[in-house]
């Protein structure tokens, strides 16, 4: 593998990202270096609307595998999901029903649609048709994909709140819209910090909004600081979102998950926004299997016709039996839903000490972590414990990589950088914080206190 030119040498290094080598990917696909060349130059680049550059999800699920730290990085539970989802999907695989191991149909298998559709009838107060307006999809990313491309035209601008879940921006771009930035910013940063002390300014927001606007992207629970809107945030969203004729994208992956006395509010269910607002869900954070990959996308008829336009012709159908699995675990929620056991309910009460455990072995060592009103990830500003991280082992240019590489190797504790949930000239806002996720057995979090405290101790 000598003298390749550059698009070679990019997919390379991305394939090395996956951990291929040169010689092992390349000699099993047999691909010549003559062939290579052939297929270099700019014919074959990648769209210029697309980015090369790995996500941090790649590079960091890489590092993990690489250095073997305890991983407190991307966000999904260490240890087993409610029983009942896990052993509904084998029932359903080697059930007398041998139907439900082959294709189901394209917008959603019909139990699962309909489960959905009674659900959120319930919680929105109003009647949702399953067939014309709920839409089942590989995981909420896919959700998010249909929703960006089959409402984007070149031009259009989506306003994104910062931080954000990285992959807003590169959708945005991948259907040619412009997306617009703002970020949240702490109002205050000593002390304890909640998520709710991260806010917008509203004219800030409404300086935002003109005739070019197409949607805006609201995340609550917001991944990574763990804000849960409230309701006039939410209702300036809205009167903004109404005055400028502008959809609402509602990513509410983690609905489920508010700490009290929070509570998560939808915006499909203010005034005038239903017919607004596509909302998104995941089965991956509903029921803790993220392995599972299968969200949805909610709202009204004239909206989701654009999302089914997109998916019919890139993921068609999604998984038969996932479908059938979470369907029946959504079935048994509903029927105790006003019970203490409900699932919907009992996540936020497990995970509620583990957030708190988080935030004192945080702050115990120097960190200053904003507590999270929802989700499952806090961030904490690292910089207290600057002298202690040799920064200038690593190369990147933005110093929460460099922590968290740095840590990962060193120190054998992964987090997150921020700054990859902001835009170029905002990653300076994230430079000071780590994100970790705290849904993880108590003992790897007990690890992870040991390890800081260690850490900290030595000299
Ligand atoms: N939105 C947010 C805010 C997320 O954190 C995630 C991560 N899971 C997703 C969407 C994607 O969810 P899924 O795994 O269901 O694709
Ligand atoms: N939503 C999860 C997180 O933020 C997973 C992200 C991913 O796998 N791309 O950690």
């Amino acid at each position: 593998m000598v003298n390749l030119r550059p698009a070679s040498q990019q997919l390379c290094r991305f394939l090395k990202s996956f951990g291929a080598t040169n010689s092992s990917f390349f000699d099993r696909r047999n691909i010549s270096r003559a062939a290579v060349s052939t297929m270099d130059g700019d014919k074959f680049s990648l769209p210029s609307n697309y980015s090369a550059e790995p996500s941090v999800w790649v590079e960091y699920i890489q590092l993990a595998l690489e250095h073997k730290p305890l991983n407190l990085g991307q966000g999904f539970p260490d240890y087993a999901p409610p029983s009942y989802v896990t052993e509904a999907l084998s029932k359903v695989t080697t059930g007398d029903n041998v139907l439900l191991n082959q294709y189901t149909r394209g917008f959603g298998h019909p139990p699962l649609v309909n489960a959905l559709g009674k659900l959120y009838s319930k919680l929105l107060n109003r009647q949702i048709n399953p067939q014309t307006e709920v839409l089942v999809t590989a995981g909420a990313y896919e959700a998010l994909f249909s929703t960006i491309v089959g409402h984007t035209k070149p031009g259009d601008e989506i306003i994104i709140i910062e931080p954000f879940f990285d992959c807003y921006e590169a959708m945005v771009r991948a259907a040619h819209g412009v997306p617009r930035f703002i970020p949240l910013k702490p109002k205050k940063t000593s002390g304890t910090i909640m998520s709710s002390d991260w806010v917008l300014d509203p004219d800030e927001l409404k300086g935002l909004f003109n005739a070019k606007t197409k949607a805006i992207i609201l995340n609550t629970p917001h991944n990574p600081i763990g804000k849960v809107f409230n309701l006039e945030e939410l209702k300036l969203i809205a009167e903004l979102c109404s005055k400028w004729n502008v959809m609402c994208i509602a990513d509410e992956v983690y609905e489920w998950l508010v700490y009290e006395p929070f509570k998560h509010i939808r915006i499909a269910s203010l005034p005038g926004m239903w017919e607004r607002t596509i909302t998104i869900g995941s089965a991956g954070k509903t029921f803790s299997v993220t392995g599972w990959k299968t969200g949805w996308a909610y709202g009204p008829a004239h909206l989701m016709k654009n999302l089914q336009a997109v998916h019919q012709n890139c993921v068609y159908t999604c998984c038969t039996p996932v479908q059938e699995a979470v369907a029946r675990g959504f079935e048994l929620e509903m029927e105790r839903f006003d019970s203490p056991e409900c699932y919907f309910h009992s996540i936020s009460k497990e995970l509620v000490s583990k957030r708190d455990y988080m935030a004192k072995f945080l702050s115990d060592v120097g960190m200053v972590p904003t507590i999270p009103e929802g989700g499952y990830f806090m961030i904490a500003d690292w910089t207290a414990l600057e002298n202690k991280v040799r920064l200038n082992e690593e190369t990147d240019k933005l110093k929460d990589y460099r922590f968290t590489k740095w840590m990962s190797k060193n120190v054998k504790l992964q987090g997150i950088p921020p700054s990859a949930f902001y835009s170029d000239p905002h990653k300076p806002l994230g430079e000071s914080y780590v994100r970790y996720c705290f849904f993880k057995k108590d003992e790897n979090l007990q690890k992870a206190a040991e390890i800081l405290q260690k850490w900290k101790s030595s000299s």
